[in-house]
């Protein structure tokens, strides 16, 4: 995702009495933020109104902090350990903020505040929608807490859909291809954690191929 930068590191501003720690990105409330790299949530941070609001602190493996601020929703707890490109949480506009955005922090192995520019590129790969594929391989998890998508594990939301099966029938529910591709995807998905006890690569082609058959099979 292209981002737009508000506020640099190290900044002086009307906001800003004293050096800006980190860096602001505007950003929509909402718009889910996924890990760059595998870590381990070190701190939830709640400021209430002030400071950065809602936040997240997450320490990689080579010691590296980053801190995500002014959050509206936190989807990880205290000591979680984080795969590269998990979505733990949504940016919003909570602390003393005038604007939706997100403040980004980064502190280095020793725990000094360093300008996070070098991270920039990388952050801001993990910003924004992920496709259905990516979320589930990533985290077992459908929707994206965004609108009426609710963010389920996929046993809940196979339930529901198994509910409205059961009260349209199934082949009204079939008949339509964007509904039956997130199940054709579990199916896939099940495929997928089955072989992958022997191989990777093999479980992620076996799954792809059992959901193209699926679409196939739906379409004809
Ligand atoms: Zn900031």
């Amino acid at each position: 995702m292209i981002v737009r930068i508000t506020s640099k590191y190290g900044s002086v501003d009307s906001i800003h009495k004293t050096p800006h720690s980190g860096i602001d990105i505007a950003l929509e409330e909402g718009t889910p933020l996924s890990t760059f790299k595998e870590g381990v949530v070190k701190h939830v941070l709640d400021y209430g109104n002030s400071n950065v609001g809602k936040g997240v602190v997450i320490e990689h493996s080579d010691g590296t902090q980053a801190i995500y601020g002014h959050l509206s929703q936190i989807n990880v707890h205290e000591g979680e350990y984080l795969h590269e490109g998990e979505q733990f949480a949504l940016s919003g506009n909570t602390g003393r903020s005038t604007a939706e955005h997100l403040h980004l922090g980064f502190k280095d192995a020793e725990g000094h505040v360093i300008d996070p520019s070098p991270y920039l590129d990388e952050v801001s790969k993990n910003i924004g929608q992920q496709s259905f594929w990516d979320k589930f391989v990533a985290n077992g998890r459908v929707g994206d807490g965004i609108g009426d998508i609710p963010q389920n594990s996929v046993w809940e939301w196979f339930g529901e859909k198994a509910a409205e099966i059961t009260v349209n029938g199934a082949v009204t529910f079939m008949s339509d291809i964007a509904l039956a591709l997130p199940v054709l995807t579990i199916i896939g998905g099940t495929v997928y954690v089955c072989l992958n006890m022997f191989s990777s690569g093999l479980a992620k082609w076996s799954a792809i191929g059992t959901v193209l058959y699926g679409l196939l099979v739906v379409k004809g």
